[in-house]
């Protein structure tokens, strides 16, 4: 098995290569999603969050109110800790599980947003950065996503800047060009990895 960590800054095309990557047959590990599941209705995650941060953060039908909670922690980082310290070892677990069921002969690829933001370089055997600069990622999210760009430019303040990103890589795809020029390189990282995994077996 070859376990490679992909991230990227917020409008990187992270996401686009994670979908690349699966296309061409990496088992895909996607670390936001798991952390919603973890503190899905009924869980034992979302009983601890209410525990620490009492009912208030539950929306009228039981569930977690993601804005709510996101207020009380954003800023605050006692609070993000005590949160990260529920979250991330039910995170842990369930990808560890799903790594374990992929199989000895698998590629799997961790997409983990905040993977140099928590200190996660050395879990992995290789680290992928699909890198672009500000102004490309905010151009996106602004015209692709919607978004409104002081919320996007909070947003991108609040990670890793390009340059600890870049520290941590072994691997980086440059996403500034149009999607064709993305493809190629995405190929070409996906031929490295086969080849690494077979070297390793
Ligand atoms: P991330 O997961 O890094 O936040 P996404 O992969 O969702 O970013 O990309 C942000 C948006 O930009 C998406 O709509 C995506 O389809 C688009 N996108 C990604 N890479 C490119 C590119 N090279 N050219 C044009 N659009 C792109």
């Amino acid at each position: 098995m070859l376990r490679l960590g992909l991230t990227g800054g917020i409008g990187s095309g992270k996401s686009e290569v994670a979908r690349l990557l699966s296309s061409y047959g990496a088992v895909l590990i996607d670390s936001d999603r798991i952390a919603r599941e973890v503190v899905e209705p009924g869980t034992p995650g979302l009983a601890a969050v209410v525990a620490e941060f009492g009912p208030g953060v539950l929306t009228a039908d039981g569930a977690l109110d993601r804005p709510k909670l996101g207020g009380i922690v954003f800023g605050d980082p006692g609070r993000l800790k005590a949160l990260n310290a529920i979250v991330h070892p039910l995170v842990r677990a369930r990808s560890a599980e799903l790594e374990a069921g992929a199989g000895q002969d698998a590629i799997v690829v961790h997409d983990v947003p905040l993977l140099v933001e928590n200190g996660m370089t050395g879990l992995f055997d290789l680290v992928l950065v699909v890198d672009a600069s500000s102004e490309t990622r905010l151009d996106r999210l602004v015209k692709r996503r919607g978004m409104e760009r002081d919320e996007a430019l909070a947003r991108m303040a609040a990670q890793a800047d390009r340059d600890e990103r870049l520290a941590a890589a072994d691997l980086v795809i440059a996403n500034d060009g149009p999607l064709e020029k993305l493809k190629p390189q995405v190929n070409e990282v996906w031929r490295e990895l086969t080849a690494r995994a077979a070297a390793g077996r």
